[in-house]
């Protein structure tokens, strides 16, 4: 899950990483307020979770707290485009943050390499523009260090990475401090990246991380409450984001079969035989191990969110989970909403002679084989 920048700024102040001050607001008026106590010197940055926001005109530097607003009333609403992000991302929010003069530019990230297994901090002198482009341009102005998993990193190992990065020799002490913050906020808090870039040097010999990148794992959500509350974006899917509220495993397709499955393999072979049998599918749905009613209901009325939606494709295997359990949960799932439309279920497994009786006469049409299933919702779903 990626954190906006002000989330992200706001985790690395809690571990003591110096900021530019600042306030996040959708208010344009607000903004204004805001760039006052700055003295109407500030910078408005989008909080859009995409990189290249400042070639994409999300990122600009004031002088007058007027005109700060004026840009922020222009970006609210407004869908952003950058090379990295060609669909774009629409603009909820604005950083209003003092303008800091900057000096010099440099990069510094705490991040997993993938190659060695490892976390790895990487630092470079050449901030500001995008680490892709440094690589190509400048490779050996980047420095890799790994975290060891076991003991971490000495403060010897960061100062000497510092030192080969060429880190100017009056940066170099604020540099290893910071670095050394970064990678408990990486550790503390499940990050897969904190990246900062640019960490600005000001005339004064300050450093600051001007900007931030934070990703946090998200199988380690269930242990950040506070993060999960914010992580569903307006820029995404409406309904891939209220699944991803509700813990549900969904994916949009744009088709018309809605499909609910035990087990996301379950639900790929159901797609590709709801394609075989020429109809499209809605949705990927794995409703998991298990199937208590609650859990049922709860997916339905994500399927039911899209209106698309002409019929449902249940695909039940009972391994260890009996099919008469998840046909009873499917029931009573079914007891309390309302579904209009066809809905044919392939039952296998375990128990499925239970199952099969406690379909019967229901609304729910059961099937043999997935081929069979698919055929009969895509005619049912077209008739
Ligand atoms: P990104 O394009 O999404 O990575 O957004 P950044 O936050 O990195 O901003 C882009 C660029 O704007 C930075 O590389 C800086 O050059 C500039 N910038 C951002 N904040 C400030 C600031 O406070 N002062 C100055 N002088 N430049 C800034
Ligand atoms: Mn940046």
């Amino acid at each position: 899950m990626k954190l906006h920048e002000y989330q992200s700024k706001e985790l690395l102040t809690k571990y003591g990483v110096p900021v530019p001050r600042g306030e996040v607001t959708s208010d344009a008026t607000q903004a204004r307020e805001i760039a006052e106590q700055f003295g109407g010197k500030v910078v408005v940055k989008a909080q859009v979770l995409m990189g290249g926001r400042g070639k994409a005109g999300g990122v600009k530097l004031f002088n007058s707290s007027e005109e700060a607003g004026a840009f922020t009333a222009e970006l609210i609403g407004k869908r952003l485009i950058s090379i990295q992000n060609p669909a774009g991302m629409v603009v909820e929010k604005v950083l209003v943050a003092e303008l800091i003069d900057i000096a010099e530019e440099y990069y510094v990230a705490v991040l997993l390499d993938r190659n060695i297994q490892k976390s790895i901090v990487m630092i470079s002198k050449e901030g500001g523009m995008e680490i892709e482009e440094v690589a190509e341009k400048h490779p050996d102005a980047i420095v890799k260090m790994p975290i060891d998993p076991k003991w971490g990193v000495s403060d010897y190992d960061i100062r000497n990475a510092v030192a080969q990065a060429n880190i100017p020799k009056p940066a170099r002490s604020q540099m290893a401090q910071m670095i050394k913050k970064l990678v408990k906020a990486y550790q503390e808090s499940d990050a897969e990246m904190i990246e900062i870039n640019p960490c600005a040097l000001t005339p004064e010999g300050k450093l600051l991380a001007a900007d931030a990148k934070v990703s946090i794992d998200d199988n380690s959500l269930f242990r950040h409450a506070d993060y999960r509350a914010t992580s569903h974006d307006s820029a995404e899917d409406p309904i891939e984001a209220e699944a991803s509220k509700r813990g549900v495993a969904y994916v949009r397709l744009g088709g018309e079969i809605g499909i609910m499955g035990n087990g996301a393999g379950l639900v790929m072979q159901s797609i590709d035989e709801i394609s075989a049998a020429g109809g499209k599918a809605a949705n990927f749905l794995d409703v998991g191990g298990g199937a208590q009613a609650d859990r049922v209901k709860s997916c339905m009325e994500v399927i039911l969110m899209d209106p698309n939606v002409k019929g449902i494709f249940l695909n039940i295997f009972g391994g260890i989970t009996r099919v008469d359990e998840v046909a009873k949960g499917v029931l009573d799932a079914f007891a309390q909403i309302d579904v209009k439309v066809p809905v044919v279920a392939r039952i296998e497994g375990t128990a499925v002679e239970e199952g099969r009786k406690i379909l019967e006469g229901t609304q729910i049409i059961p099937a043999q084989t997935v081929q069979e299933a698919a055929k009969l919702i895509v005619e049912l779903a077209n008739a």
